[in-house]
Formats: C-alpha cells, sequence, structure tokens
C-alpha cells in the first residue's frame, strides 16, 4: 500500500505523556502474551539424566520478559524431585554437580559403546 509522506503519521504529534501511555499498554500486551506463552507445554529437553531421586534435564527455557530478543535461553540443566507429592525444580545452571556428571558422562559412554557393536 503506498502512502502519502505529506500526511504526518498520527504518532509524531504525541505528547510525552501519551508515548508513555501507550509504552504502558504495550508492556501490558506483551506480559499477557507471556503470560499465554507460559501455559504452553514445558520447554525442549534436550536431555534427561535421573541421579537417585532427583532428574536433571537439559532444557532451553523462555525467561518470559517482554522485549526478550535472545529467547530461547539456555540449554541448561534443571533438577527436578519429588517432595511431599509435589514436583520440584531448581535451576543449576551450565554444568551438572560433579558428581550426576559422572553418571551421565558413563551413560553416555555405555550408549556409545552398544552403538558400535
Ligand atoms: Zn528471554
Amino acid at each position: 500500500m503506498p502512502r502519502k509522506k505529506k500526511t504526518p503519521s498520527p504518532l509524531t504529534n504525541l505528547s510525552e505523556k501519551e508515548i508513555e501511555q501507550l509504552r504502558q499498554i504495550d508492556e501490558r500486551l506483551h506480559k499477557v502474551v507471556n503470560e499465554r506463552r507460559a501455559s504452553m507445554p514445558r520447554p525442549a529437553v534436550h536431555a534427561e539424566q535421573s541421579f537417585g531421586s532427583i532428574t536433571f534435564r537439559y532444557e532451553t527455557v523462555r525467561c518470559g520478559k517482554a522485549n526478550c530478543t535472545r529467547c530461547p535461553h539456555g540449554p541448561y540443566w534443571y533438577a527436578y524431585w519429588k517432595e511431599n507429592g509435589r514436583t520440584r525444580s531448581r535451576y543449576v545452571g551450565r554444568v551438572l554437580p560433579e558428581k550426576a556428571r559422572q553418571v551421565y558422562e558413563e551413560k553416555q559412554r555405555a550408549k556409545l559403546e552398544k552403538n558400535k557393536t
């Protein structure tokens, strides 16, 4: 659709206050969109490793922040475990705790060995 250059955009005549109001509306819209996203299925799981009663998952996540251009983040390791029948989770980081990593790497090695034969 061709635009006439002479017609100024109504946005150019906005006062500081109106711009601020628009910004707030924009922020609210982002929030709603992100809340929708948050209720969507769990983030992608790239790897999983149980260690005792804890399950470690290597996941990419959405931070839920408005204007974030780097989503999804990670992948990072998260620990999942049951507590009083409820699933709890905790952010672990880029690397697994040493013991869990050993178990994980052993299993990975075993998998590779298996594939060879
Ligand atoms: Zn993000």
